[in-house]
């Protein structure tokens, strides 16, 4: 995203609309005689088309820009409106296992997660989710194919991302896996030690399927880690197709 300074008047209304603090006021400049204007702090920004989409700029000063590899990653991280090309999910790219019981991909004996890096005001480095998923691959996890981030790993032995994208700033980015419910605790333990060491904020999603008997052996793994789990349910009453097969 760009601000043309020569349209710019300075009025300051698109500052507080920017999720990361990326855009700020610069006064006169002596020097160059150019008027105070708004501007863009470009490693900051994560190209999430707020500010841009608000129409706030009553001089149509603020403008898209055609973004080119690795840059265009962080639209498609960031961008709600965006249709990630990889995954051809809106939305930022991942749905987030909310489709479970159509895909069938967390079956009885394994649980999902979602590991979110960033939140707006915050972001993220895609290096912070690279060092997560080096970390969960040893201990067993399957990630998820229709993910962005497991899209740009490189190395699929080690979980390294492609070189020229692990500093890109995106709103946040989710490692999503499939982890066998007997390595779950051991994953609980290690995300706990990715959350110490990661530079920003971390959201841990579960999900998991209950047990013929009624339990729920996700949550209970989760308090005997000392995490006391939020539940909520979802269930399938069998109007949509499952578009898979056992
Ligand atoms: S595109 Fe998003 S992050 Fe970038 S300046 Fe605009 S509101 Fe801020
Ligand atoms: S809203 Fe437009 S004119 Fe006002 S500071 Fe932002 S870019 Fe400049």
């Amino acid at each position: 995203m760009l601000i043309d300074p020569e349209r710019c008047i300075c009025c300051g209304e698109c500052v507080a609309l920017c999720p990361m603090n990326a855009i700020r006021l610069r006064p006169k400049d002596a020097a160059s005689g150019r008027d105070a204007h708004a501007a863009i702090d470009r490693d900051e920004c994560v190209e999430c088309g707020v500010c841009f989409r608000s129409g706030v700029c009553p001089e149509a000063a603020i403008q898209e820009e055609s973004l080119s590899w690795p840059r265009i990653l962080r639209k498609a991280f960031s961008d709600p409106v965006f249709t990630h090309p990889g995954t051809d999910i809106p939305g930022r790219g991942t749905e987030e296992m909310k489709t479970n019981d159509v895909t069938g991909r967390f079956r009885a004996g394994m649980i999902g997660i979602g590991l979110e890096f960033g939140r707006p005001g915050v972001g993220t480095r895609l290096r912070e989710a690279e060092a997560a998923i080096r970390r969960l691959l040893p201990l067993g996890v399957a990630l998820e194919p229709n993910n962005p981030l497991t899209q740009l790993i490189a190395d699929p032995a080690t979980g390294a991302l492609k070189p020229e994208v692990r500093e890109e700033k995106v709103l946040s980015a989710i490692v999503e896996a499939i982890v066998p419910e007997e390595a779950f605790e051991r994953v609980l333990a290690e995300v706990r030690a990715i959350a110490a060491a990661a530079d920003t904020v971390i959201s841990l999603g579960v999900i998991g399927k209950v047990a013929a008997d009624g339990r729920v052996p996700a949550a209970e793994a989760m308090r005997r880690a000392g995490i006391s789990p939020s539940l909520n349910g979802k269930v399938n009453v069998g109007l949509g197709r499952p578009a898979y097969r056992f």
